[in-house]
């Protein structure tokens, strides 16, 4: 490899497909339920929630390649292919002999992976006649892609947003509210939802799973509207697939291929999008990479999780998915990384974690901002808070194969920067943050609230 750090791709390098994993899977994940009749859900459920090709591409289970519409692949043209970076920064700052590869997301018009579904969400409610559309966000990075898209196809978009993030970063806020997205501090008072937690918990910071109790419940009572989520669903694992095929080609270029694929974890979008097109080659015999999801220990649903059918949502409204989950009432610690405090993973990603085809990490919030700021000095991109538990977990990656005498190549996503950010990395500075973790007993309390099935 010469000199540069930077391996670019053309236009033309733009994946013409997105990779559905669950076809090539050995063991199949178990099926969603309608939430009402307890049966396996069809496509036609979700109609009245998402776009009837979001809800197509959410039940299949026998396309491995799923085309990506012209107008989509035009879209990502804005930004896509995205750098794969050498961190050589980064290796000197650790004196590490491991070699490490980020994929940067960070170069996105909003900063973060998120435009890579919210793009062809918006683009299938579009080509529907829908002229509305309800969502939440966290740390505002999905409301923030999904403003931009739907502000793309000339849609109106409601955005509730988790009121500590709401406070904590009011740059989020104005930004979706630059592309014209009405935003809403969740829980609010303009839903049942919002109301019922209010008036329990008066001091409720909100949680993305009660945002989005507050988004389906608006998107199902207004005329013409459409709601969309920006993790979790296997339809936004889907699309995200596009960070790993282009993450193939450069490692290709680049001569190497990775013995470790990292990415932070919060519905595990980033992280299936970086990883499902190598672990394909692990699942065909070829390759032997390991995997690793980067949850904060604050809300760690894959290293301590149940798997069990849950809700998407706190109230309750979504299809119960099999899930590693904390319970759909459990109430993450006020961490910084807003996009990681969701309570359940993916069924695919659940269903992989148990079939032991990827490892998970749990990483306390002090651990991720010294990552982030070791990041920051070594390679001048400052992370997002997310992000930096991707960063920290690549970090003890390296330094263990070091330890073991069997430098690695690591290859690690950086889902988005955390310019939006610096109130958070204040706050470290200052000494302010700590360490969340959770007790057994709370969560084994949380999980016994999940209904049977
Ligand atoms: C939303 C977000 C995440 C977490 O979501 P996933 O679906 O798990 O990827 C991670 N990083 C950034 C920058 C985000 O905006």
């Amino acid at each position: 490899m010469s000199e540069s750090k930077k391996i670019f791709l053309t236009e033309t390098d733009i994946p013409r497909a997105w990779f559905n994993i669950i076809p090539s899977m050995p063991e199949k994940p178990a099926p969603m339920l309608n939430p009402a009749t307890k049966k396996p859900l069809t496509a036609e459920d979700l109609f009245p929630l998402f776009s009837e090709e979001a809800s197509r591409q959410e039940m299949n289970t026998t396309d491995s390649w799923i085309e990506i519409p012209d107008e989509v692949r035009d879209l990502y043209k804005i930004w896509r292919p995205t750098p794969l970076v050498r961190a050589r920064g980064l290796e000197k700052a650790l004196g590490t002999a491991c070699h490490i590869y980020f994929k940067n997301e960070s170069v996105s018009p909003v900063g973060s992976h998120k435009l890579n579904s919210a793009i062809p969400q918006a683009y299938y409610c579009k080509q529907q006649g829908v002229t509305n559309i309800t969502t939440e966000t966290g740390a505002g990075q999905w409301g923030a892609a999904l403003s931009l898209a739907t502000r793309m196809f000339g849609i109106d978009l409601a955005v509730y947003m988790v009121k500590i993030s709401y406070n904590q970063k009011p740059y989020r806020r104005s930004i979706m509210q630059t592309y014209g997205a009405e935003v809403i501090a969740s829980p609010s008072m303009s839903t049942k939802a919002g109301r019922k937690i209010i008036t329990e918990h008066p001091n409720y910071q909100g949680s993305l799973g009660t945002a989005i109790s507050e988004a389906v419940e608006l998107a199902m009572s207004t005329p013409n509207c459409k709601y969309a989520l920006g993790s979790v669903l296997n339809h936004v694992a889907l699309h995200q697939t596009v960070i790993g095929l282009e993450a193939e080609k450069q490692m290709e270029i680049a001569g190497e291929y990775p013995d470790v694929v990292i990415g932070c974890f919060g519905g595990g979008s980033n992280f299936s999008g970086i990883s499902f097109p190598f672990l394909r080659h692990n699942l065909s015999g070829e390759r032997h990479s390991r995997f690793i999801a980067a949850e904060p220990m604050a809300c760690p649903k894959l290293t301590r999780g149940a798997m069990r059918y849950d809700y998407g949502d706190e109230a309750g409204y979504t299809p119960l998915i099999p899930m590693l989950t904390l319970g759909h009432n459990f109430e993450p610690a006020n961490i910084h990384a807003g996009g990681l405090r969701y309570h359940g993973a993916g069924a695919v990603v659940s269903s992989l974690k148990e079939n032991g085809l990827i490892d998970a990490v749990d990483i306390p919030q002090l651990e991720s901002f010294e990552a982030a700021t070791v990041f920051a000095k070594s390679e001048g991109i400052i992370p997002a808070p997310e992000s930096a538990h991707a960063i920290a977990a690549a970090i003890r990656e390296a330094r263990a194969s070091d330890e073991a005498g069997t430098p690695k190549t690591i290859l690690f996503n950086l889902s988005g920067h955390g310019l939006i950010d610096m109130a958070s990395y204040d706050r470290y500075f200052a000494g302010d943050l700590a360490n969340y973790t959770v007790s057994d007993e709370q969560i084994a309390a949380n999980v016994e609230t999940l209904p049977e099935v």
